[in-house]
């Protein structure tokens, strides 16, 4: 069945389909949409389709779904309304096509997102390969598994999908960006330009109650490609994408079983590559070390809060004494850091922003982002802030598609919360340590030099534009 892959045309520079929060950023950033990239490779002569990559806007995408019979789209909480109205325009062209939608807002509510429009026919829930897999087979709609859809009147929900347990068995993502894609289109502000992002493994078993993923789509058991699996398609990237110049594993979180991750950079080591990866703050300085002397450039690391009582309402489940350790040993290792911080966690007061800030200082990471805390369908922390009246009937971006706050509590409003992660970023970065430490980077080599320059360049450009 000719199958076309969507990320849908929304806000310009919307960075959604590969995104965990799906936002326009203040820096230009980009994931690929790594999700509809894999299952696209299990399905002949499908095509992926990234809008806002590609910029291509809703006319130049209606002349081109003509073709297909099965369209799939990838949506989320913020950009959900335009999504369906997307899928609207396209039913009108192309009656016949049967649209999927999928992601984390459509697996936590499949009921609404099907009653929201006749155009969208199914949702596929969850990790949804082999369902879509299913469809573009012409399996009978009743025997696919994760499959919500309409029949005449009801709306009918089949029973869950398991998890994809074998990884090894899904092919190379990669190849589907060269195909597909436009590469130098895809920015990360903390990776060197071109960048690939890709999974080694699915999942993460913390039990952080504001994380999107692990709660709505990817679960809680962790599972790994082997390391030869991995190691086959990094060769495969130096060969076929000599113009990549760093690996980005965006698994939720590639450090989970610290095994493989020795194995990994035993195998990686010889091939001179440079790679990345979201990290948690417990790994030991022989780890980090060795992770270092195979090529690993970036830990993003999600430290969120200053606060340890944040920590603890949020389940990090590392406490700050740890965070500190461990960036230090990361240091010593001569790892960078990109940091996350989020404010508006549930406990937040202007006083713990501030011991947010000046914990932030004190590690001194080479990057950071700091994020207004997002509600969720699906989420723990989604059902804690409805529960006490903390949610807001606010849209969770602006028009522009950047991130607006939809927490408000007793003594920190909204836009409190939204002031200060300006404020944040802007004291941060404006440090004469920290423009002297940039600087000094920046002469370090031109690769560094040019991502230093594109991200400034960005940042100043959205303050201006403010
Ligand atoms: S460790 Fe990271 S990926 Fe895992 S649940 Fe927490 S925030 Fe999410």
């Amino acid at each position: 069945m000719r199958t076309l892959f969507l990320n849908p045309p929304s806000f310009s520079r919307f960075d959604s389909a590969g995104a965990r929060f799906a936002a326009t950023r203040k820096t230009h950033s980009l994931w690929y949409p790594a999700w509809l990239g894999y299952v696209a490779t299990l399905i002949p002569k499908s095509k992926l389709i990234d809008c806002p990559a590609s910029n291509i806007d809703l006319r130049e995408l209606l002349k081109r779904v003509g073709k297909y019979k099965l369209i799939v789209i990838y949506t989320s909480t913020p950009s959900f309304a335009n999504d369906v109205s997307v899928a609207e325009s396209i039913k009108k062209i192309n009656p016949k096509a049967k649209i999927i939608f999928v992601g984390p807002h459509v697996s936590t509510l499949p009921e609404e997102t099907l009653k929201a429009s006749k155009a969208i026919d199914a949702v596929a829930r969850k990790e949804f390969d082999y369902t879509i897999l299913e469809i573009a087979q012409k399996k009978g709609w009743s025997k696919i598994k994760g499959l919500s859809y309409r029949q005449v009147k009801k709306i009918i929900h089949n029973p869950d999908r398991p998890l994809l347990t074998n990884l090894d068995q899904l092919p190379f993502v990669s190849k589907i960006y060269k195909r597909d894609l436009p590469i130098s289109n895809y920015h990360l502000p903390f990776c060197l330009h071109p960048y690939i992002a890709i999974y080694a493994g699915r999942g993460c078993p913390n039990l952080c109650t504001f994380c999107l993923w692990p709660q709505t789509f990817t679960g809680r058991a962790y599972r790994k490609r082997s390391v030869a699996n991995v190691i086959k398609e990094v060769v495969w990237i130096r060969k076929n994408l000599p113009e990549v110049k760093e690996i980005f594993f965006d698994d939720d979180t590639f450090t989970i079983n610290k095994q493989w991750v020795e194995q990994f950079c035993k195998a990686i080591k010889p091939l001179r590559v440079i790679w990345s990866v979201n990290a948690r703050a417990d790994l030991p300085y022989q780890l980090l070390k060795k992770m270092k002397d195979s090529g690993c450039r970036v830990l993003v690391v999600g430290y969120e809060s200053g606060d340890d009582r944040i920590l603890k309402n949020i389940k990090k489940g590392v406490a700050t004494a740890q965070m500190k350790k461990f960036t230090q040993k990361a240091k010593k290792a001569s790892l960078m850091i990109h940091g996350t911080f989020v404010l508006g966690l549930p406990g937040e007061t202007k006083k713990t922003i501030e011991k947010t800030f000046q914990f932030a200082c004190g590690l001194d990471c080479d990057m950071i982002q700091v994020s207004i805390a997002t509600a969720f369908p699906g989420t723990e922390l989604y059902r804690f802030v409805q529960k006490k009246g903390y949610l807001e009937k606010a849209p969770l971006v602006d028009e522009a598609g950047y991130q607006t706050p939809a927490i408000s509590y007793p003594n920190l409003s909204a836009e409190e919360i939204k002031k200060a992660v300006e404020k944040f970023h802007l004291k941060y970065y404006f440090r004469p340590s920290y423009i002297f430490k940039t600087a000094k980077r920046a002469f370090s080599s031109p690769s560094e030099a040019k991502r230093i320059a594109i991200s400034s360049w960005e940042f100043g450009r959205y303050l201006l534009s403010r």
